[in-house]
């Protein structure tokens, strides 16, 4: 295993994030607690972060709810979307600071957390765009009515979010829910608490009327519960395990919440024989391995024709030793740790699992000798996995990889859809008649076709089966953010039929 340089120990002072954004102000958590955030690489604790409860959480809403009567209502649609390109400028300017905040709670390299946020700032720019596009219709139901549609904002979203990539997968949310005219309250999650707040001091800079965007870290369990039972809430947004997409289907029940989920994935990767197998061992790596496996797209079960099945998993796993796993702010690495300690002892017994069920270790499966301190674990490939055991069927969200054979198209595609989630399906052949054929029959809601999953703001994401519900990204997915108000007015104007007449 390559490695770039040992995780040290926080160079600087604990920092302080110890106000939660509300209303426009920075208000100390009424119940004076802070989240202690540790930083994957070192074990130590880097940050203290404000903590909500469901009280802040109260005051965050009530004031997103007073924004949305205020003057938010009042500017136009052109003007919101000023303010967001706004924001997105802010965020390039500050990519390295929010950057450093992100790689030091989440333990994701530099070059990666720069990346999502560069690219944050362009999905924020797409539905800034967006912000003054969104019309209704006309319909000629009858001559003698106007009959039209207005879509409405939704009011007050709550979008709660999980620790692998907090200000990208917060813009997908963020940048929709704006444009179309409602007001936020992020939770991001207890592991990575901070760089939300970051933002919020840019959404400040920016000029928002205050209570627009609300940031209040704090536990799912506390704040994330109130969030989704509180009234005021009209809709919820969440990324993150589908075990507690269910729980916040029971609990939001009670107020009828519009929810939308992007859940987890078991995403299969297929390569058939005839594909080009250097392209297609190159991205099977990004996808399996980039930040260390924790993203709900990997391309975990990776399915080869058995002819070659061998070969590419020895070559993959010859490839994944070149992995540099290092500290995460060291511009040379390409792995970082996993997120916390939990995830770690996840990753670690799924690969016990695996190694019961009779697979074997090709590369990886431990914890590297190299990195005395933090949450490290070698990128791990295994073949000789059943589709059936619980290592190809439940998510692990670590660097962990199968590499399984198949027989025929009919076999490759029955293998790839027998699991319960359906978020993204990678295809490689040359054939281009099976690339459309088979990439019509993959349950998954993304499948790309010789290159790597193309995450984008114009493309709709989300999943199908337990992968989710609702979509994000693309034009789409403001349908998610909006509602329709249908308006008749009638023109022939006269005695109206008096059913009651006689
Ligand atoms: P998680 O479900 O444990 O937590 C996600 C968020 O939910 C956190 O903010 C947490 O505090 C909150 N939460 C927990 N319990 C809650 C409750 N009872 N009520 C309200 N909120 C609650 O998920 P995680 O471990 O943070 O994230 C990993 C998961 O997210 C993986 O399954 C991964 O695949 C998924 N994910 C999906 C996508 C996607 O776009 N489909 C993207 C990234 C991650």
């Amino acid at each position: 295993m390559a490695v770039t340089s040992e995780a040290t120990r926080p160079t600087t002072e604990l920092r302080r994030f110890d106000r939660l954004f509300i209303g426009g102000e920075w208000v100390a958590p009424r119940s004076g607690r802070m989240i202690r955030s540790i930083e994957p690489a070192t074990e130590e604790v880097w940050a203290e972060v404000a903590e909500a409860d469901a009280s802040d959480v109260d005051d965050a809403v009530k004031a997103a709810q007073a924004a949305l009567r205020g003057k938010w209502s009042q500017i136009t649609p052109t003007q919101r979307g000023e303010l967001m390109l706004r924001l997105a400028a802010l965020m390039r300017r500050d990519v390295d600071k929010l950057a450093e905040v992100e790689s030091r709670d989440n333990g994701k390299p530099l070059r990666d957390t720069k990346g999502e946020i560069a690219r944050a700032a362009d999905w924020i720019t797409f539905f800034a765009g967006a912000a003054d596009k969104i019309n209704g219709t006309q319909i000629p139901f009858r001559p003698d009515a106007l009959a039209y549609t207005r879509r409405e904002p939704l009011g007050v979203v709550g979008a709660i979010l999980p620790w692998n990539s907090p200000i990208s997968l917060c813009s997908w949310k963020l940048g929709p829910a704006l444009a179309a005219g409602n007001t936020i309250v992020l939770k991001p999650a207890e592991q990575t608490p901070a760089s939300l707040l970051a933002l919020g001091k840019l959404v400040e800079e920016a000029g928002f009327p205050g209570g627009v965007v609300n940031v209040v870290p704090g536990y799912g369990e506390v704040a994330g519960a109130a969030l989704v039972a509180h009234k005021g809430v009209a809709k919820i947004s969440f990324t993150g395990d589908h075990r507690t997409a269910q729980k916040i289907m029971q609990s939001g029940a009670a107020t009828l919440k519009r929810c939308t989920f992007e859940c987890g994935g078991k995403s299969p990767y297929i390569v058939f024989a005839d594909a080009d197998i250097d392209k297609a061992l190159t991205v099977a790596l990004h996808s399996a391995f980039r930040s260390t496996g924790q993203s709900c797209s990997a391309g975990s079960r990776v399915f080869v024709e058995r002819s070659i099945q061998r070969e590419f998993a020895e070559r993959m796993a010859e490839r994944s030793l070149r992995i540099r796993l290092g500290n995460p702010l060291d511009p040379k690495t390409h792995i970082g740790p996993q997120t916390s300690a939990e995830q770690l002892a996840k990753t670690e017994s799924y690969i016990a699992l695996g190694r019961e069920a009779g697979g074997h270790v090709l590369a990886g499966g431990k914890r590297p000798d190299s990195q005395p301190r933090g949450y490290f674990i070698e990128p791990t490939v295994f073949v000789d996995v059943e589709n059936t055991s619980r290592l190809a069927r439940e998510e692990v969200f670590g660097p962990v990889v199968a590499v399984m054979p198949f027989e025929d198209e009919d076999h490759a595609v029955s293998l790839a859809n027998d699991t319960d989630y359906g978020l993204v399906g990678g295809l490689w052949t040359s054939d281009v008649t099976r690339a459309h054929r088979v990439a019509h029959r993959i349950e998954a809601g993304l499948v790309s076709v010789n290159t790597f999953r193309p995450v984008h703001w114009m493309l709709p994401y989300g999943g199908y089966k337990m992968s989710g519900i609702g979509r994000e990204n693309s034009l789409e997915v403001l349908n998610e953010y909006t509602q329709t108000k249908t308006v008749v007015v009638e023109l022939a104007i006269g005695a109206p039929a008096d059913p009651f007449a006689d």
